[in-house]
């Protein structure tokens, strides 16, 4: 494999399903990674330290981010620090193996800022609406209701920016989920190798489609029409 490989990032509300699309998808593609966050927040039942995420204290965190060893990172939901080891991607990207990730939404930008479309694809993964979506978070349990609100409302922030992302994959059933995204990487994959540039660029324009329609849907079942 000659090109590098192509950082895919994946963002939308907590609870969108990210975790379990994801899951499915690295199960069944070749040559694709996840990248482990770095978090102080604390790990939740059943969470493995180095496969779900790093969980590591703010000391360390906070050291590591003043020698420059992030490629992003960000508070999330107002209280825990979230963040990109720049090593271990850039080596991986090198090899020619394409990385996906969970991001939040100013993680997101901060990539993108350093390492813009084609290099990174930024989708967004729309869960359903927020009445859905706050049943999904309590479904879960674990959380006072002050930080479901909190969830909810960094939500709706979220959902507000999903004119940025490259791409827009609604998220009702995990099978089609998985499946788009797979078709994603393979146009993005044709077009950094240079093999059928038409091809991605066919893709990129039949999503612009579906999403023009979806788009609309999505911003009346949120109640953002600005
Ligand atoms: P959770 O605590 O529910 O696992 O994740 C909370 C949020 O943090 C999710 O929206 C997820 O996308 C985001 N997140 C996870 N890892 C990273 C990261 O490395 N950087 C940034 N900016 N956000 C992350």
């Amino acid at each position: 494999m000659s090109a590098k490989g192509i950082f895919f990032l994946v963002a939308g509300p907590t609870a969108a399903g990210k975790t379990s699309v994801l899951k499915t998808l690295l199960e069944r593609a070749k040559g694709l990674e996840k990248d482990i966050s770095v978090t102080t927040r604390a790990p939740r039942p059943g969470e493995a330290d180095g496969r779900d995420y790093r969980f590591w204290t703010r000391e360390r965190f906070e050291q590591r981010l003043k020698q420059g060893d992030f490629l992003e990172h960000a508070v999330v939901h107002g209280m825990d620090f979230y963040g990109t080891l720049r090593g271990p991607i850039e080596a991986r990207l090198d090899q020619g193996v394409d990385i996906i990730k969970d991001i939040d939404v100013q993680g997101v930008e901060q990539v993108r800022a350093k390492m813009p479309y084609p290099r990174s694809v930024a989708i967004f993964l729309a869960p359903p609406g927020p009445l859905e979506l706050l049943d999904r978070f309590r479904s879960r349990g674990g959380e006072t209701e002050e930080a479901l609100q909190r969830r909810l409302a960094s939500a709706t922030k979220e959902v507000r920016r999903i004119g940025e992302y490259d791409y827009l994959v609604w998220n009702e059933v995990i099978e089609s989920a998985v499946e788009e995204i797979e078709a994603i990487r393979r146009a993005e994959r044709a077009r950094s190798e240079g093999r059928t540039q038409d091809a991605a660029d066919a893709a990129r324009t039949a999503d612009a489609a579906r999403r023009e329609r979806r788009e609309a849907a999505f911003r009346k079942a949120w109640h953002v029409d600005d």
